[in-house]
């Protein structure tokens, strides 16, 4: 290793910061709120020292002593000025470490690409051969390390004296801690939930063993409500993302994609208990059951949902029993069909000049049709989504029409939204019927009406491919 790592403590330390620019500005800014004291040599400060430029000292160059006493010193020289080799020499000489952006070859040290979780702070380097693919790196570890792994870090430091005073050998508290990463207080701090995480680590504390077992296996599983999105795997969630890793079994929908299960851990146990209209495949009760049952074996147990798992998902239903039974549980959002539809049809559900609000409908009931409030579903500048309509469009359509509705209200139908067989149909309340049959339509669709629809021309569309 040319270079070694480190993470320096600059409290108090002076530092000197030799440039005009924006880049200047962020370095000085990062310096200061680690508690470095801040000697600035800036001509014309850039208007992003405002704010900045009084929290420092002012530096000059023309001073002898200008570097005396600076730890590290940067220069960040105004676009593509030669770095200047006397004044660099002169820090060099004050005893500073030198860094000159853009420049390792003249540099003691370089800057690392940071993914902040603080505490937690991951630093990558390329030795300044590769920029570029650090912060290449440093995004793909964004999606990896979630912003709350800062959280876990914070409360595990909170845990650590108690648990020295508990443990006094290293190796009983390694194996301590090992059993607390892999345990339930991980997720718990991970979504939000720091009373909780924290009540689970005080109470492990409590009850280790001298050599950091635990006096008894708790078997304790999880379950995880995770909305999967329309289709395109591009549209998952981070978190969505990160739990399908972790899960022991997945329990997935109809409407969940391969693509998608693709990307679920692949050691992990797969069960379909989707449903199709009136042709259950496990009746709700059951599903409910199901992951108590995998939960209770302390497995970490995945229920995947297409879309977003409250809107017309029967979430509500399922975390009932897993309260019921006291089961850890974390619902996490996806993007629901509407809106995934909308963006890929180049239909904005809501706009200034054709819709203040919209509505998602569902277009079917527990027993056939349901009977909808069409008097509010009929208001103006307003656009009506309609989940699950496809069977009953053309009922749908009439009962608009019946009511007064202009038969000339432009209407689309979205089938496979956001998927690779996307198909889009548009016309009117009046056609939308023939021409979704003339297209051969089978679902699963969204339904979407009102004036928004002839955005879609107006904006020639550009649709995002899966
Ligand atoms: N929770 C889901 C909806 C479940 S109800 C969500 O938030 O999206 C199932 C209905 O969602 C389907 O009948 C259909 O109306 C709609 N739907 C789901 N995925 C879709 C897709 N990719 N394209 C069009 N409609 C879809």
């Amino acid at each position: 290793m040319d270079r070694q790592p480190l993470f320096l403590s600059l409290k108090g330390r002076r530092v000197a910061v030799i440039g005009d620019g924006p880049v200047a500005a962020r370095r000085a800014a990062t310096l200061l709120s680690g508690g470095a004291q801040v000697a600035l040599f800036a001509k014309n400060p850039h208007e992003e020292f405002l704010g900045l430029a009084e929290r420092c000292q002012r530096g000059d160059l023309a001073a002898e002593n200008a570097f005396d006493g600076c730890t590290l010193c940067y220069f960040v020289p105004d676009g593509d000025d030669a770095p200047d080799a006397a004044l660099i020499a002169r820090a060099k000489g004050a005893g500073a470490l030198v860094n000159v952006a853009d420049h390792p070859e003249l540099s003691d040290f370089i800057n690392p690409s940071v993914l902040d979780r603080s505490p937690l702070i991951v630093a990558i380097s390329t030795g300044g051969e590769a920029p570029l693919l650090g912060r290449m790196l440093k995004a793909r570890l964004e999606t990896l390390i979630p912003a709350s792994y800062g959280r876990l870090a914070a409360l595990a430091g909170e845990g650590r004296a108690a648990l020295a005073d508990k443990l006094a050998s290293h190796s009983a508290r390694l194996r301590f801690w090992e059993r607390f990463y892999e345990g339930p207080a991980v997720e718990m701090a991970l979504a939000g939930d720091e009373n909780g995480a924290r009540a689970v680590l005080d109470h492990e504390i409590w009850r280790t063993r001298p050599d950091g077992s635990s006096p008894e296996a708790e078997v304790r599983g999880e379950v995880y409500l995770v909305g999967a999105g329309p289709g395109d795997p591009d549209l998952l969630t981070f978190r969505a993302f990160r739990l399908m890793q972790k899960a022991d079994v997945v329990l997935y929908d109809r409407l969940v994609e391969p693509t998608i299960l693709e990307r679920v851990r692949r050691d992990a146990e797969r069960i379909y208990v989707g449903k199709k209209r009136s042709n259950h495949a496990l009746p709700q009760e059951e599903i409910g059951e199901l992951m108590v049952k995998l939960a209770q074996q302390g497995k970490r147990v995945l229920r995947l949902k297409g879309g977003d798992p409250f809107i017309f998902g029967r979430g509500g239903e399922e975390i009932d029993k897993l309260a019921e039974h006291n089961i850890p549980f974390q619902v996490v959002p996806g993007v629901t069909a509407a809106a995934g539809c909308s963006s890929y049809a180049g239909i904005p559900l809501t706009h200034r000049d054709y819709a203040q609000s919209c509505v998602f409908v569902t277009g079917h009931g527990k027993e056939g049709p349901i009977d909808l409030d069409w008097s509010t579903l009929l208001r103006p500048n307003q656009t009506v989504a309609v989940y699950m309509g496809l069977a009953h469009l053309d009922f749908l359509m009439g009962e608009f029409l019946k009511r007064g509705a202009d038969p000339a209200l432009p209407a689309a139908i979205i089938e496979n939204g956001t998927r690779s067989n996307q198909v889009t149909v548009t016309g009117t309340i009046a056609d939308l019927g023939d021409r979704a049959k003339a297209a051969g339509l089978k679902g699963p669709t969204i339904i979407i009406i009102g004036n928004v629809v002839k955005l879609r021309e107006k904006l020639n569309w550009y649709a995002p491919t899966t």
